[in-house]
């Protein structure tokens, strides 16, 4: 699995005590740029439909469904729901894919494996198939490796393990600064020390974002409105650039899952995401 251990989630659905049992493969890149699930979906649908056909052997779910944010050129057999999404950002993220296809809300608190559901990501089903089937250790990943000056990516295999700088050295010789993590909108710069690990989605070539940093917030209201869990971003973010942190209290700033959305789209250019991540770690020790 990516951070958590595939076996744990298995594990907590099997002692589940939920109804219904549900299986979600999720094939829905979450972050803008990553290009390698879709890919990946068209390059191995046996060995992907093979995996899920192991997992409904250990549970026997009441649903299964793939979820993708496009259908076209996908080529699995017919029993499998396939559930196209819309195609927007943070759609891949765990709670609102189970919002889209079980119409199931989740707390930010529950974890989705105790209420019966399993979602696998399409490289994990493919590990399973793997370990299974051909006794190969999960020790390599597909990930996307972007050069965002020049608008272009490329699937990548890499060892776990392997050093992030060394990888990107060999797909995008020129030189520039490398980031790295789970997608375009939560990667940081690399170290000359980072690795692949189970977390890293993308690795990058790009220049530093350049906020402005503007204090004349407009009030349009667009961070609040972009925001997936509908936290108050202006208002927070206010009252942490004023030091008003006990304020943040009861704003449900702890539910922040750290997407960039807001900053995003800030028409004066704020870092808001890093505002909310200090009034939600204000909240968490509180
Ligand atoms: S970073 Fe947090 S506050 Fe900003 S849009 Fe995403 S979830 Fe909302
Ligand atoms: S998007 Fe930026 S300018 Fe608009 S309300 Fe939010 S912080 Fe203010």
């Amino acid at each position: 699995g990516a951070a958590f251990p595939t076996y744990k989630k298995i594990m907590s659905v099997i002692e589940s005590d939920a109804k219904e049992k549900h299986l979600i493969v999720n094939g829905v890149e979450c972050d803008p740029g990553l290009i390698h699930d879709k890919w990946f979906l068209r390059k191995f649908p046996d060995e992907i439909y093979k995996g899920i056909e192991i997992l409904c052997k250990c549970i026997k779910f009441d649903s299964v469904t793939l979820a993708v944010k496009e259908i076209k050129g996908l080529n699995y057999p017919k029993d499998l729901n396939i559930h196209k999404v819309q195609d927007y950002y943070p759609v891949g993220a765990e709670r609102i894919l189970v919002k889209k296809v079980l119409n199931r809300h989740l707390s930010h608190k529950t974890v989705p494996a105790d209420e019966g559901i399993l979602i696998l990501n399409v490289q994990t089903v493919y590990a399973v198939y793997n370990a299974v089937c051909k006794n190969i250790k999960a020790d390599t990943r597909f990930l996307t490796a972007a050069n965002i000056r020049e608008k272009t990516g490329a699937v990548v295999k890499v060892k776990l393990g392997s050093k992030v700088n060394e990888i990107m050295e060999a797909v995008y010789p020129q030189a520039g600064h490398v980031f790295l993590g789970g997608g375009l909108m939560q990667c940081r710069m690399a170290d000359d020390d980072d690795i692949i690990d189970r977390n890293t989605n993308f690795i990058a070539i790009a220049d530093f974002p350049r906020y402005k940093e503007s204090p004349l917030c407009s009030g349009c209201g667009l961070c609040a409105s972009r925001c997936p869990v509908g936290l108050k971003v202006n208002k927070i973010a206010g009252l942490v650039d004023a030091g008003k942190l006990e304020k943040v209290q009861g704003m449900r700033a702890e539910k922040c899952m750290n997407c960039g959305s807001c900053s995003f789209v800030c028409l004066a250019g704020r870092n808001l995401s890093s505002r909310v991540k200090a009034a939600r770690e204000y909240c968490k020790k509180g």
